[in-house]
């Protein structure tokens, strides 16, 4: 039974990020090469938070992470058992979504929404922050490689426009 339970902590160790919580990316990749395999369509979010290296300079690095740890929460909650949430790099979170492409990008939508709206709090202190986001289709028969590349070179195109902003098929240039 012990050891039972200590597998069980040590697998989750391996695939969980310990400061969000949310999946790592070599959970991601596992994730990936299942929807492959399933041979079914597939939607990606790829996600970075607005300038955050000037949060982390004004507010502390503490402040930072609490801003991470707030973000990946709003994020799974509102993709839920749609998908897969992970921290894909620092402050990168990509969501693997099995959902139709239309409701994923309003799910995007909903969380950068939800993280405009959100009042972060560290220490008596308060703070505003915004998330750029990409959305790409992934269909059967795709390099899924080149489908992350889409989800990035949207968020890129967000993050040149403005910022704070959802970048979908339907109203990237
Ligand atoms: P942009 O709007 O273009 O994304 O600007 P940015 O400042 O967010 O982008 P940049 O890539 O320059 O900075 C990312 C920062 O994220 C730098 C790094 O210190 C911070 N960061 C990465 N991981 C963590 C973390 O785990 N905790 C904290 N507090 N900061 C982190
Ligand atoms: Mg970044
Ligand atoms: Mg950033």
């Amino acid at each position: 039974m012990q050891l039972r339970s200590q597998n069980v902590a040590l697998d989750n160790m391996a695939s969980v990020d310990p400061l969000t919580g949310l999946y790592n990316r070599r959970s991601m990749h596992d994730f990936l090469n299942q929807a492959l395999k399933a041979e079914e369509d597939f939607s990606l979010i790829m996600c970075d938070i607005d300038n955050f290296k000037r949060v982390n300079d004004t507010y502390g690095h503490d402040f930072g992470d609490v801003v991470l740890k707030e973000i990946a929460h709003i994020a799974q909650q509102q993709v839920s058992d749609k998908g897969y949430v992970c921290r894909w790099g620092g402050e990168e979170i990509l969501i693997l979504s099995n959902d139709r492409l239309d409701h994923t990008c309003e799910t995007a939508e909903r969380i950068r929404h939800d993280v405009e709206e959100h009042i972060f709090c560290c220490r008596g202190q308060e703070l505003h922050c915004t998330l750029t986001l990409g959305v790409a289709g992934h269909r059967v028969g795709s390099v899924v490689e080149d489908t992350i590349k889409h989800a990035d070179s949207r968020l890129y195109y967000g993050k040149q426009n403005g910022k704070n902003r959802v970048v979908t098929p339907y109203n990237a240039q």
